[in-house]
């Protein structure tokens, strides 16, 4: 049992097979689309990508790069209303952080509104689409419901030239926005809804981000999805279940046009994770009614705010990877997500130590002008990270949390009268507590043990060890500590998530920090010994300006 998790846990770079993979092999197998995968990764640039995308992104990357072969990034940009170019150079930067390559140049739905305009007019010619002039609302109750078909429309057998005539005056701008539309002709009695004669376009006077003011007809997604895929040589479209029910028409589309390939469809599961949203359009919302920061502020789900709160581009991909492909809907434990994280920082980065509640100790019987430095290892087992110089001075600062007037035994840090050691220094003893007018400790006063550096003291025992900093040479920075944004595991669920925000999800402190942490860049990322895992911030951060953003405690605080 150990043997066989010991082999999995070593091929790093092996992805466990799913029903995804068995199809590709298969379809590899029997010599379909000559031999060749091709992928895409089709983003709405409509907001920024969320740890949803990510499982994506990992999919399609993923399968390019183990079958080596391409993927492509493809904005699905039929939608003018609401994209932007922040969006889309957010995803694009999205997905180079995460470590993928996309094939060639970024591709647009909008490269290909001439030929999708040229297939919308074969469909017409083969009278597989006509021009309704039925009004919106008609369009929409005569499509019928579940248990009623539908109502032919009074213009669905108008002759192919009198629909090509109409369409091509749609296109050259003769008709209002909504006047009309071109919808495929399939069945209007068909039990699934979609297939009831489709909307392929409709008149929209609406100012594109790549093609201007160029058209005022935009294709559907269901036309031009399917479509971008063929013209792209795609061979495996992969995407979440609830387009299942797509699926018919992405094959009536490509079935009765003149497609240069023939993609297939597959759909997984998408990724939901506990006590987080993971629709585009409710983080819109958090971001425009100013609820949280930013679309990148560290407590969105987001992959700019993960990447701001010090999450590695490994540890999501490892989580994607953690939570696999299937086809049922599941929600992700947020633990599965931080759990990647430490364990990657666990291993990669260099610890430091900051003081998150300092309180002042001196040290009475060490000299005033005495000062002197001594080493802490960057890594506990990984000498290759080198050590580091700690200024070690008379006056220091130290946790509020690890001291005590009393405690019982199993409290192993300084009590009254007790010793601890100083991590990678000397042992101390507390002798006296200086109180402010509330009772807190002000100021303690220590004695130290000069032969305690790298040696245990003579005689006794001393087993707690707890973190400090040289007053003197400490800086002071700001630290965000970050909780849940929602207090109910499954926020999307309610009518208003307003309701279920954490109003303590963010704290901003002042903390001692050992020097070397100024001279951080940006998004250097630490482990704050017994602390938890801490970035400097992308933006804020500098060495007068010291930011830090927790990005994970050492111990899950989601279970218990
Ligand atoms: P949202 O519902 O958040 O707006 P979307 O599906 O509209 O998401 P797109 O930009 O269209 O957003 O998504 C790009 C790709 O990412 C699609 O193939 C989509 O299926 C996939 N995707 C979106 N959300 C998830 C998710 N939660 N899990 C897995 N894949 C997802
Ligand atoms: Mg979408």
């Amino acid at each position: 049992m150990s043997e066989t998790n010991s082999t999995e846990k070593n091929t790093e770079n092996s992805t466990p097979t799913n029903f995804i993979r068995n199809k590709i092999n298969q379809d590899l197998a029997e010599g379909k689309n000559d031999g060749r995968v091709h992928t895409r990764f089709p983003p709405e640039p409509n907001g920024y990508l969320h740890v949803g995308h990510a499982k994506s992104i990992c999919l399609n990357f993923g399968i390019a790069e183990d079958y080596q072969a391409p993927c492509n990034l493809r904005f699905d940009d039929t939608n003018p209303a609401k994209e932007s170019e922040e969006f889309a150079r957010s995803i694009e930067d999205d997905v180079r952080w995460l470590g993928f390559k996309w094939e060639g140049e970024v591709r647009h739905s909008s490269d290909y509104f001439d030929e999708l305009y040229n297939f919308a007019e074969e469909l017409i010619y083969k009278d597989l689409a006509y021009v309704d002039e039925q009004p919106a609302e008609d369009i929409a109750k005569n499509r019928g419901n579940f248990q009623t078909p539908g109502k032919e429309s009074p213009y669905r057998n108008r002759p192919v030239e009198e629909s090509l005539e109409q369409f091509r005056k749609m296109k050259a701008g003769e008709y209002a926005d909504g006047q009309m539309v071109l919808r495929a002709k399939i069945d209007m009695s068909h039990p699934n809804m979609l297939m009831r004669d489709p909307v392929l376009y409709r008149i929209r006077r609406l100012h594109h981000i790549r093609t201007g003011d160029e058209w005022c007809i935009y294709p559907m997604y269901d036309f031009t999805h399917c479509i971008s895929d063929a013209l792209e040589g795609i061979t495996h479209s992969l995407c979440t279940l609830e387009f299942e029910v797509n699926r018919p028409l992405y094959d009536w589309v490509l079935d009765n046009i003149d497609a240069p390939a023939r993609p297939q469809q597959i759909e997984f599961s998408r990724l939901n994770l506990a006590y987080t949203i993971t629709s585009k359009r409710k983080l819109t919302q958090l971001v425009e009614s100013g609820k949280v920061d930013g679309w990148d502020d560290p407590r969105m789900p987001t992959i700019a705010g993960m990447r701001r709160r010090g999450y590695t581009p490994q540890s999501i991909r490892d989580f994607c990877k953690a939570v696999g492909i299937s086809k049922v809907n599941s929600v992700s434990d947020m633990t599965l997500l931080e759990d990647a994280v430490r364990n990657h920082l666990n291993d990669t980065v260099e610890r430091r130590m900051a003081v998150l509640d300092p309180i002042k100790v001196i040290i009475t019987n060490y000299p005033e002008e005495k000062e002197e430095t001594v080493q802490g290892k960057n890594h506990p087992k990984d000498d290759d990270m080198g050590t580091r110089d700690l200024p070690f001075t008379r006056e220091l600062y130290i946790d509020r949390a690890d001291y005590r007037e009393s405690a019982n035994k199993k409290y192993k840090r300084l009590v009254k009268d007790g010793e601890v050691r100083l991590r990678n220094a000397y042992v101390i003893r507390a002798d006296e507590a200086i109180l402010d007018e509330n009772g807190d400790v002000k100021e303690l006063h220590c004695t130290y043990d000069p032969e305690t550096l790298g040696k245990n003291p003579e005689g006794r025992k001393v087993r707690g060890v707890i973190h400090w900093v040289s007053a003197k040479y400490a800086k002071e920075a700001t630290v965000r500590l970050y909780d849940r944004l929602f207090n109910v595991p499954n926020p999307g669920a309610m009518d208003d998530f307003n309701e279920a925000l954490n109003p303590e999800s963010l704290t901003v402190i002042k903390a001692m920090v050992e020097p070397s942490v100024a001279d951080a860049e940006p998004e250097t990322r630490f482990q704050f010994e017994r602390e938890g895992y801490f970035t400097t911030d992308r933006y804020e951060h500098s060495a007068d300006n010291i930011v830090l953003n927790r990005t994970v405690t050492l111990r899950d605080s989601w279970n218990g």
